[in-house]
């Protein structure tokens, strides 16, 4: 089932990459390197290197959390 206007995701993914071998999170910034996945450790990489962007990252979550349905739907 495909989901049309799906790939609008500016989202905290955009800023990192997963290494699946290695169990651990890379900032596409800087390079540091977090163990893991956690959406929440990450958040927290941001806050206190790159807080120009947590605070995109941070509205992007606020908007999705206050809509009743999923955000590509209210994006237009
Ligand atoms: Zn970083």
């Amino acid at each position: 089932m495909s989901t049309p206007g799906r790939k609008r995701r500016e989202d905290i993914w955009e800023n990192f990459i997963f290494d699946v071998k290695d169990n651990k999170t890379q900032c596409k910034k800087c390079s540091a390197r977090i163990t893991g996945k956690n959406t929440t450790n990450l958040k927290r990489h941001l806050q206190s290197n790159h807080p120009e962007i947590h605070t995109q990252v941070s509205i992007f979550h606020n908007i999705q959390l206050t809509r009743p349905y999923p955000f590509y739907y209210t994006a237009y």
